[in-house]
């Protein structure tokens, strides 16, 4: 078969299939991005790729073997397409580099988390050696710079913006410190300008992604927190909404917490993962914060700004939890009554502290567990949503639904997917809509004339 880049006039087509989180969503851009760069199209279909890209995720067992399974389903593909590149970037890359090589003969590529940059010189490399690589630097490897409006794949209504990467927390179940390095935080400035060229371009919400967005700004020459970079993208670009994702609850100040109420454009919304209810498990995960100390966070944050909503992550089953422990988790969601939460059963992960930890909890007791937690949870989501009926809600339209036929789809500052009937030119516009329907997972209403 022949090689695409021997006849450079010929279309080249790359697949992109991304698991994990929004950084892994944000890096395959990244990809898709610098490889067009070198005139690489995107295709949805695997059959018409020259080149796939795998961006992994190991945060979970189970995430990672997903990427295991669906790298094994690729070799008969390879064995009909000799010219193929298969590509593996992101943490399951990072954390096996060149075992996964060897592991899978049909690899060709694999690429650590602070080497996107030059992923177009690494393929170029492969393609003219014949040679299988692994690029697993230290630093962060140097490439073209991108900023967030050259990385989107099309006019779009909302762009993730990365304000930091790494994380020195080292919770004692979290592999990512391993995998990401340490945290790093980007000029105040080149964020700033990032997002001014995302609103010029038509982007109306940014979503700034970091690990642990509230200890921005630390290692930074210029001397900058959080909250100051949130207040002058307020203040200094003309970005209609700002969200953020990920804040640690410990490093949740009374500062950030007013600015749900004075910075305007921020979304009264805020994902703050508490992982467990009891305290002996959150001091073994090494969280740093006591479930009253979380809760006191809470009231202050619905003092200040009544309609926030709030959202969290928990893990159930960790190495010593039990019953009481985890009837204590059930307790805060009876107390705190999240809008939304994201739940996982503990599983271990190479190199951290907990995977030597004694008393693992058995398998069928944590999935046990995990069905009552998300039942519970289910029914306040339902509930709380219920509740939104009547209400009138100001939602960004960001495109037609995928779901509902002829309807738009957009959010509330609350983060609530709401689908109703609105012309297409409503597509980047803040409408009000009232709620007259509440689903699991999302709402409807009527759009009201301006
Ligand atoms: N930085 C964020 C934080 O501090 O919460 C989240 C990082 S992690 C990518 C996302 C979530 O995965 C965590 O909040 C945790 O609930 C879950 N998680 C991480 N490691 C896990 C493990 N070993 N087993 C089960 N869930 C895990
Ligand atoms: Fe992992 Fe903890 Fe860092 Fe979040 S804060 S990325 S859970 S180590």
């Amino acid at each position: 078969m022949s090689d695409p880049l021997l006849h450079p006039g010929s279309p080249r087509g790359l697949y992109v299939r991304t698991f994990g989180c929004q950084m892994n969503e944000y890096d395959s851009l990244r990809v898709q991005r610098l490889l067009a760069n070198l005139g690489y199209v995107t295709v949805n279909d695997i059959g018409q790729a020259d080149v796939i890209f795998l961006n992994t995720c190991s945060v979970r067992g189970k995430a990672e073997q997903k990427v295991h399974s669906f790298l094994g389903t690729l070799r008969r593909l390879k064995d009909t397409k000799p010219h193929l590149k298969i590509i593996a970037g992101g943490c399951v890359a990072q954390q096996l580099g060149a075992k996964l090589l060897d592991r899978f003969d049909h690899l060709d590529m694999v690429i650590g988390t602070r080497a996107v940059n030059s992923i177009g010189r690494m393929l170029q490399q492969v393609q003219e050696s014949g040679r299988r690589l692994a690029c697993l630097p230290d630093e962060e490897s140097d490439g073209p710079r991108l900023d967030g409006r050259q990385i989107l794949p099309h006019p779009s209504i909302t762009a993730p913006v990365t304000i930091m990467q790494g994380c020195n927390n080292y919770c004692t179940y979290c592999i990512v410190p391993y995998v990401r390095g340490p945290e790093r935080s980007r000029p105040a400035d080149e964020i700033l300008e990032e997002i001014r060229l995302l609103d010029e371009s038509g982007v109306r919400e940014v979503l700034l992604l970091g690990q642990n967005v509230n200890s921005y700004g630390r290692g930074l020459d210029e001397n900058i927190t959080f909250v100051d970079l949130l207040r002058r993208i307020g203040t200094e670009t003309g970005i209609a909404r700002i969200r953020f994702t990920t804040s640690h609850p410990k490093d949740l100040t009374d500062e950030l917490i007013r600015c749900f109420a004075e910075v305007d454009s921020l979304c009264k919304h805020l994902h703050l993962p508490v992982q467990s209810g009891s305290d002996l498990v959150l001091a073994r995960m090494n969280r740093g914060c006591t479930a009253a100390g979380y809760m006191e966070k809470i009231s202050r944050l619905r003092r200040i700004c009544p309609e926030i909503a709030l959202t969290s992550d928990i893990i159930v089953g960790f190495p010593g939890e039990t019953e009481h422990d985890f009837q204590k988790t059930m307790e805060l969601l009876e107390q705190v009554r999240f809008d939304n939460l994201f739940s996982f059963r503990y599983s271990d992960r190479p190199n951290t502290r907990s995977a030597s930890f004694p008393d693992k909890v058995d398998p069928e007791v944590a999935s046990r567990r995990l069905l009552e937690l998300q039942s519970f949870q289910a029914e306040i989501t339902l509930a709380k949503n219920l509740a939104e009926i009547g209400s009138t809600r100001l939602v960004l339209v960001e495109g037609p639904s995928r779901t509902s036929n002829g309807q738009m789809t957009g959010r509330t500052t609350q983060n609530r997917i709401v689908n109703f009937q609105a012309p297409l030119s409503s597509v980047g516009q803040i409408v009000g809509v009232k709620i007259t329907l509440a689903y699991s997972h999302s709402l409807g209403g009527d759009i009201i004339p301006a």
